[in-house]
């Protein structure tokens, strides 16, 4: 169903992208009071090549993209991304390469040559993050069912700058019940693994998802993760809180309880997991005691900016949509992963502290 594929170019259901007009109820003191996230753990900017094969897509079949942003088929830069991060106060951001775009089954477009343009959209985002003075990390990303997966991410082991590795597993039109695609994913954590990359994974590949498919994906994958990070994105969703999501993150729950090997480093991030100011409470309130359950510090922030929102704007909706107590949005705000810069420590005080000093 063609509608239903829509979202896994970013994430969203086309029925969900409404230009972002949020009521603004007042957010309770407490959330008012919360400092900004120190990281927004996803992002994604975009070189003008994607830009043109995703406007070629386009003109090829026009319900691909119907009902979307037209901002989306736009170039964006380490620079717009550091322009959104500070409005909204953030220091940091993590850029996750849209490269697996080029191999999608999404995407059948002639004539491209999609190896190299999946390096290149790599090193498009290394090089955007390298012109950030430690803003903005860069996770490379691959097809995990394309041939050159992990030749991909062996380059990027050799040719240093790229912090991890970002997967699609719906963008890639993964199956859990094929043993080749579970074969191929396993493989590319190895290479991962092997290379101390991080890996941050929508896993999410379809409508029916739930249980079974973490359940397969802690069995057979995780455990070679070894001891790495490993973010899951959207809080085990793809966006949205549905069932299914509830189930996933339930699912991983049981897992990270028994110790499960892999699951020692795992987080989640808590990109667009609501999508509008209309979330069902019980469904909020389910996935809040899961959170719980797991550990408030194994969430991230993340905004997936510019699917719907800019991180300013997805992290007051958040804030406000999911019923967690102020001194856990802080654990939260404050998640720090390995490859996030330290923040600069206070510059101890040189003189006597007086009134317009102190703060
Ligand atoms: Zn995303």
């Amino acid at each position: 169903m063609r509608s239903t594929s829509i979202a896994f170019l970013w994430v969203v259901a086309i029925i969900l992208f409404l230009p972002p007009a949020l009521s603004q109820p007042a957010a309770s003191p407490s959330i008012a009071a919360l400092p900004p996230p120190l990281a927004d753990y996803h992002l994604h900017i975009q070189s003008r090549a994607l830009s043109d094969v995703l406007r070629r897509a386009a003109a090829q079949d026009p319900k691909l993209f119907e009902g979307m942003s037209p901002a989306l088929l736009n170039p964006r830069s380490g620079a717009d991304a550091l322009r959104v991060l500070n409005d909204a106060g953030i220091r940091c951001g993590v850029l996750l390469s849209e490269a697996y775009m080029f191999t999608s089954p999404y995407f059948d477009v002639h004539n491209i040559d999609k190896d190299r343009l999946t390096r290149e959209e790599n090193a498009f985002n290394v090089a955007q993050a390298a012109q950030s003075k430690g803003r903005l990390v860069a996770f490379i990303s691959v097809n995990p069912l394309s041939p050159a997966a992990t030749s991909e991410i062996a380059y990027w082991k050799r040719a240093g700058g790229a912090s991890g590795i970002k997967l699609h597993l719906a963008n890639s039109q993964f199956d859990f019940a094929l043993p080749a695609n579970i074969q191929a994913l396993k493989q590319v954590f190895l290479e991962a693994n092997k290379d101390s990359f991080p890996l941050i994974i929508h896993l999410r590949n379809r409508q029916d998802f739930g249980a079974a498919q973490v359940n397969t994906f802690v069995d057979e994958i995780l455990p070679s993760a070894g001891s790495l990070p490993v973010q899951i994105a959207h809080g085990g969703g793809w966006g949205g809180l549905d069932d299914q999501t509830i189930a996933a993150l339930s699912a991983f729950s049981d897992a990270i309880a028994a110790h499960r090997p892999g699951t020692e480093r795992l987080t989640f991030d808590l990109a667009l997991v609501v999508v509008d100011d209309h979330t069902d409470a019980a469904k909020a309130q389910g996935f809040v005691d899961l959170m719980r359950k797991i550990g408030i510090e194994r969430f991230a922030m993340g905004s997936d900016w510019p699917a719907l929102y800019t991180p300013g704007q997805y992290v007051h909706l958040v804030e406000r949509e999911l019923p967690l107590k102020s001194q856990e949005w802080r654990v939260i705000l404050a998640h720090r992963s390995d490859y996030i810069p330290k923040p600069p420590s206070p510059r101890p005080a040189t003189s006597k502290p007086n009134a317009a000093a102190a703060n």
